[in-house]
């Protein structure tokens, strides 16, 4: 089989890179698992937090909504973005922590607020007034419908004859003439370039090719879920609660709040599972801050976070093998940045410009570019 382009991986970053090359090129995904998106991207927290991140992940989110207010209206009565914004919440010693991020966030973000103890408890009845002191609210931050979005990109990958293949194995590699060959159990794969958006595998699958190291580091991330034993009314409209340093976040969605100790384990890349402690810690900090009780955990969930170094993503062709693109180390933030980075990306592979994302956006692609790693 003879593609242009052989994307390894098929979650988010896998999906919307190969959507977008699809339109000019053509392109053929290949998935371990038998299932697609079935580490990170289908293990998140499905958020989307403008103020979430170092200042270019901000820029890339940022520039990412236009895409989703795009295809939100094309698809029926769903929308990708649904509002309810986030608090970003201080207690008493917290105070320092909650000006210096309020100072740094206004640098890029203009729509944020402090709000004072009682107007944080207005947007959040069911925290420990005992504790909390203020807040920043942004009231741009929404869920990310990740499956709708995952189906936009599906959608836009098959109507331009998108292969997506799973359950695949790869056995050998080989490269002649400008061209890949990867052998695997169930059939010979060639494509001129191939695109490296293995998530948490990535430096693993860049060995294999022989390409340069960008030491990614997968952390383990936990997510529980419960429903409070003390009748506390509870509402979809809440704004996410996040620690101002990050040491939990919580929603409430259908009556269920889904919780995480924000915990960032580093681990290999594996099928990772939640660990009791994890989930101990965070119910003891979720209960210390609100006013919740419960003792029933019924659903629980960890992935991966993948990082390098500064904690931007990895994008760009290898300093060391030819026609070898990255798309990795995107963080806690690959589904909010998805639309910009595969579009960067693309434009990078098909040799063709980013003015808007430099000069509109403000984005510096180097800060990005896999070069930075030499
Ligand atoms: C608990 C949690 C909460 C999060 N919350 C948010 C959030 O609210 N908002 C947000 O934007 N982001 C969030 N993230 C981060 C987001 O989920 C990730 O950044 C994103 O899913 C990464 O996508 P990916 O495609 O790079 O990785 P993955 O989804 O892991 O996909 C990589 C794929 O590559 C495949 N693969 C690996 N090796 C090979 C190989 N050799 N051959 C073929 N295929 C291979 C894997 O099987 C996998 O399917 C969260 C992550 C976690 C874990």
């Amino acid at each position: 089989m003879k593609y242009d382009i052989i994307v390894l991986g098929s979650g988010i970053a896998g999906i919307s890179i190969g959507a977008e090359l699809s339109k000019e090129l053509s392109v053929c995904i290949l998935e371990k698992e038998k299932i697609p998106s079935y580490h990170s991207t289908g293990r998140s927290f499905a958020f989307y937090i403008e103020t979430y991140g170092n200042e270019l992940v901000r820029k890339l989110t940022t520039a990412s909504k236009d895409f989703f207010l795009e295809y939100s209206k094309t698809e029926s009565d769903s929308k990708i973005l649904n509002k309810r914004g986030v608090t970003h919440l201080a207690q008493n010693n917290q105070i320092n922590k909650l000006k210096d991020n309020y100072k740094d966030l206004k640098k890029i973000n203009n729509d944020l607020n402090i709000l004072n103890k009682k107007q944080t408890l207005d947007l959040l009845p069911c925290l420990n007034d005992e504790h909390l002191n203020s807040s920043i609210y942004d009231c741009n931050a929404s869920d990310i419908d990740v499956n709708l979005l995952y189906s936009v990109y599906s959608k836009i990958f098959k109507s331009n004859n998108g292969e997506l293949i799973t359950d695949i194995n790869i056995d050998k590699i080989s490269y002649s003439n400008k061209c890949w060959s990867l052998d695997t159990d169930k059939d010979q794969y060639t494509g001129s370039i191939i695109v490296n958006a293995g998530g948490a595998w990535s430096d693993e699958i860049g060995t294999i090719f022989n390409a340069q190291k960008i030491h990614l580091v997968p952390k383990k991330r936990t997510v529980f879920c419960f429903k409070p034993d003390n009748n506390i009314p509870l509402s979809n409209e809440w704004p996410v609660a996040v620690d101002v340093d990050e040491k939990f976040y919580f929603k409430c969605e259908n009556e269920t709040i889904l919780a995480s100790p924000a915990d960032e384990t580093p681990s290999p890349p594996i099928d990772v599972q939640p660990d009791e402690i994890d989930i101990a810690i965070g119910a003891d900090r979720i209960s210390t801050a609100t006013k919740f009780k419960f003792n029933n955990i019924f659903n629980k969930w960890a992935g991966l976070r993948n990082f390098v170094s500064d904690k931007s993503p990895v994008i760009g062709f290898d300093n060391k093998v030819k026609n070898f693109f990255w798309l990795a180390g995107q963080g806690g933030y690959g589904i909010q940045t998805a639309p910009s980075l595969s579009i960067i990306s693309a434009n990078m592979i098909l040799n063709k410009s980013n003015k808007f994302y430099v000069e509109e956006c403000g984005i510096n692609i180097d800060l990005l570019d896999v070069k930075r790693f030499n």
